[in-house]
């Protein structure tokens, strides 16, 4: 299944994404983790794109198309891949359509994780993320169970995105809605759009994001919902 995960900044795709490739086996594929690895290594890409990303602004079509087309190529895409963050405008999401029929595959389903703006600044403001094993955390909605240890590797050391914070968001809210938001109409002329609110919490999240998948598991969910 190739699916992608649709919406602004702090709507919940990278943890919901997360939770998908661990429980569905699917991959990740972040283009905004891409070139983060690709700052950090101090690849001449990487620093291109940081003063870009720095702004709140968005990185040329082509340099992260060819970035996701050589990710996409790689073997362990064959099981299927979860977008996140990419496509981000309708140039993306047309060449993403040519290199998936290149090689004979198609998108499953685009979902879009609507949120209120207001609460998406509060949620990028409290983000932040473990520097060893990647686990994703927020200040107020998510902390970790004992303070400044990782749930999950038991690593004491997080990061922040310099870009998390009120001003770069403006410009990235502004990105969204000017630039990315038309691709909703361009996946709707296709069939393939569902909406999930992404206000809800996490785990209700995730078990509405199966649903319109089309795998939920059909009882013993913990989430409180009126699933059958
Ligand atoms: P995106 O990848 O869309 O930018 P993230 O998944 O990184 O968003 O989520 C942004 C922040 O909000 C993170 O700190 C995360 O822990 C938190 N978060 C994500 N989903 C929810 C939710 N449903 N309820 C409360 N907080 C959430
Ligand atoms: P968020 O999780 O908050 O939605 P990302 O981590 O996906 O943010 O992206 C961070 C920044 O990286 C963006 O503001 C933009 O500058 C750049 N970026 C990531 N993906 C793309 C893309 N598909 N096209 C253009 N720029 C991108
Ligand atoms: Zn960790």
């Amino acid at each position: 299944m190739n699916i992608i995960l649709l919406g602004p900044p702090g709507a919940g795709k990278g943890t919901q994404a997360r939770h998908l490739e661990e429980k569905y086996g699917l991959v990740q594929l972040s283009t905004g983790d891409m070139l983060r690895a690709s700052i950090k290594r101090a690849e001449p890409l990487g620093l291109e794109a940081k003063k870009i990303m720095d702004k709140g602004e968005l990185v040329p079509d082509d340099l992260i198309v060819r970035m996701i087309e050589s990710r996409i190529g790689r073997p362990d895409c064959e099981k299927g891949f979860i977008l996140d963050g990419f496509p981000r405008t309708v140039i993306q999401a047309e060449a993403l359509d040519k290199m998936l029929a290149d090689k004979n595959q198609k998108l499953d389903m685009v979902v879009e994780l609507k949120v209120n703006e207001d609460l998406l600044v509060e949620r990028v403001s409290g983000r932040f993320t473990c520097s060893r094993c990647g686990e994703g955390y927020h200040d107020k909605f998510c902390a970790t169970q004992v303070p400044g240890i990782c749930d999950k590797c038991g690593g004491g050391e997080f990061t922040r995105r310099a870009d998390d914070n009120a001003e770069t968001m403006k410009a990235r809210l502004g990105a969204y809605n000017s630039q990315t938001a038309p691709i909703l109409p361009y996946y709707e002329s296709k069939g393939i759009l569902k909406s999930v609110d992404g206000m809800l919490s996490m785990p209700e999240v995730f078990h509405e994001l199966e649903k319109v998948l089309g795998v939920a598991p059909s009882c013993g969910c913990s989430c409180g919902c009126s699933c059958e």
